[in-house]
């Protein structure tokens, strides 16, 4: 479903040039919880901008879903990015739109239908638990809430796959548990592989089925998270 064939990718920058992804192959299965664990300057974000086409590799190729991203068209592009939804640290919601249309956003962009977006949108509020906050704004909300507003808005296009960057970081340890098992619900009923990254042990332990470990742009160990870490 995802794959990273001997990906490097290099950032340069005002005469520096920083390594950040140094020969990476990696295999994510449909449907699995693959997270992606390393300190802070690792290459996580770089890995996951990778698989949005956020970035491009300086070389070696991103396959998803048997389509290698670099040999894509504009068009073929955002055909594939469309299946890939993202979740946040900060939420990065619309302070200046509701939650609805917040939730609305993609599906505004796809042009569909008012009828459509409506009934989407409030099947959505219901799916993550927050129906009654359709009109507030996301200072009205917790942290926890403004979290399922950007899961209800990542899940907008029915992805196939889920971005998780920090999801949880900014969260308190019963926000992050009710959050983690909102993941783990979207990913069994959906089938929707999920790939998160943390710098916390405890959330890949949660809810991860296989964890890759990033040092310096490497991945320096991979598995079953049991396996890994060991077990308990
Ligand atoms: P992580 O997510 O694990 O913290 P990143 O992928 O953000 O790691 O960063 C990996 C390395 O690449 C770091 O040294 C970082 O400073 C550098 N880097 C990340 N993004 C950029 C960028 N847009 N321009 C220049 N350097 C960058
Ligand atoms: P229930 O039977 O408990 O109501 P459903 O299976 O009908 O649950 O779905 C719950 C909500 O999730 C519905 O609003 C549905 O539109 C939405 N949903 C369906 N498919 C997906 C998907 N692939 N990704 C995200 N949400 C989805």
């Amino acid at each position: 479903m995802i794959r990273f064939e001997n990906v490097f990718k290099k950032y340069e920058r005002n005469g520096i040039t920083t390594q950040a992804l140094n020969n990476i192959n990696l295999t994510i299965r449909k449907g699995d919880i693959y997270g992606i664990i390393g300190y802070s300057g690792a290459g996580k974000s770089t890995l996951v901008r990778l698989i949005n086409f956020l970035e491009k590799p300086t070389k070696g190729n991103v396959i998803i879903q048997n389509q290698v991203l670099n040999q894509l068209s504009n068009s073929e592009l955002r055909q594939v990015r469309r299946k890939i939804g993202m979740i946040f640290q900060h939420f990065n919601l619309l302070e200046s739109k509701t939650v609805f249309e917040n939730i609305a956003i993609p599906l505004i962009l796809l042009k569909e239908k008012k009828q459509t977006i409506q009934k989407r949108v409030h099947e959505l509020l219901a799916f993550v638990g927050l129906s009654e906050k359709a009109n507030s704004y996301p200072k009205e909300l917790s942290g926890g809430q403004k979290q399922r507003i950007g899961i209800a808005r990542a899940l907008a296009n029915n992805p196939d796959i889920l971005l998780c960057d920090e999801a949880t970081s900014a969260l308190d340890p019963q926000t992050t548990q009710d959050i983690l098992d909102l993941i783990k619900k979207i990913n069994e009923r959906y089938q929707i592989t999920v790939v998160l990254i943390t710098h916390e042990m405890h959330v890949i332990e949660q809810i991860c089925h296989k964890v890759a470990v990033m040092e310096k742009g490497e991945i320096i160990e991979h598995g079953n998270v049991l396996d890994v870490f060991g077990h308990p």
